[in-house]
């Protein structure tokens, strides 16, 4: 059978694409990946998606956009796409429950996945003072003291944001030098909140069933501190879920789906990308939903100009 749409992912970005595709009568067919719902599922209170006065549970908004996708028949399917063909149409997909997929017009809404440390503490401590978002979870931090770790432009806005709650914010960067652009930089060093650790990495979050701080090694010197804190927040980068594409489509460096101005068409004819995959700069469940109608309702033109 092939499908008119079908969207890979299933984060705000692939549920609002289903939601728009199937209420143009589209019968779209969604793959909910290795982590349905996405990004906002591993965060806790969600008090900037608007329409909630009192703020969401992440995982509570993306089952209901969910449901919603699924109240207009969005088809489900729990698995994973492993590979995509674009050199023949209709396009082919393959999963990782061993079926094919043929689709005259794809979605691609993969999110991005936050680049952690990768240590044992760290992912034990998730959620319960360790975060990856500062715009998700820093409210919760008021007055108190948050290590921040990364040099890049995320580091400093995530710097500069928490400094809006937090007593104390310390920059903690592997190296001496920040990666950030300048203005960022400017932006942080200027505030009396922000503090910076050079050359240092974190080797451990201290705490056992809240983060009390962090253990800090210098890597010049190799001297190590317990250095005391309620937060951690990891700023070290996102991946964009695409490799998986395999270079077939055009991406920035980094392998974000590049789309056109002013609409979620990429450089295929037929593929349309949107949320995370595709945007590196705001990366809010806002956008996301945002790019998902977009996305979808290029795909159904698309369609309309071609049948
Ligand atoms: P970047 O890749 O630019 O920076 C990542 C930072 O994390 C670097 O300083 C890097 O150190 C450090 N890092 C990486 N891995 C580790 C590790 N394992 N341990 C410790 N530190 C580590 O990512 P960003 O997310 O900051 O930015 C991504 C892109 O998005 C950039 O192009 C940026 O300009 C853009 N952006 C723009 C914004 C804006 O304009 N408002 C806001 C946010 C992002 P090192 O420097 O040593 O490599």
């Amino acid at each position: 059978m092939v499908r008119d749409v079908i969207i890979i992912g299933s984060g705000g970005a692939g549920y609002t694409a289903a939601i728009y595709a199937a209420r143009a009568n589209l019968q779209p067919l969604l793959f909910e990946g290795f982590q349905p719902g996405g990004q906002l599922t591993i965060t806790s209170e969600v008090e900037n998606y608007p329409g909630f006065e009192s703020a969401v549970d992440g995982p509570e908004l993306m089952t209901q956009m969910r449901k919603q996708a699924l109240r207009f028949k969005t088809e489900m399917i729990a698995s994973t796409v492993t590979k995509v063909d674009f050199s023949q149409r209709p396009f082919k997909i393959e999963a990782d429950n061993g079926e094919n997929y043929q689709a005259k017009t794809l979605i691609i809404s993969t999110g991005a996945t936050a680049m952690l440390l990768g240590i044992e503490s760290e992912s034990r401590l998730m959620g319960k003072g360790v975060s990856a978002c500062a715009t998700c979870d820093g409210f919760f931090f008021r007055d108190q003291e948050i290590v921040v770790v990364g040099g890049g432009d995320t580091a400093m806005e995530e710097a500069t944001f928490l400094t809006k709650f937090a007593s104390k914010v310390t920059v903690v960067h592997r190296r001496d030098e920040l990666r950030a652009s300048k203005i960022m930089q400017q932006k942080a060093f200027d505030n009396p909140k922000i503090d910076f650790i050079w050359d240092t990495v974190v080797e451990e979050v201290l705490g056992d069933d809240s983060v009390t701080g962090v253990r800090l090694k210098n890597i010049k010197t190799n001297e190590t501190q317990d250095f005391p804190c309620q937060g951690l927040f990891i700023a070290i980068g996102h991946k964009p879920n695409t490799a998986f594409l395999a270079g077939q489509i055009k991406t920035d460096d980094v392998g974000y789906i590049i789309t056109e101005k002013s609409s979620m068409a990429t450089n295929i004819p037929g593929v349309f990308a949107c949320g995370d995959a595709q945007d590196s700069v705001y990366r809010q469940a806002v956008t996301a939903a945002g790019t998902g109608c977009m996305a979808a309702i290029d795909a159904e033109r698309f369609l309309q100009a071609h049948e």
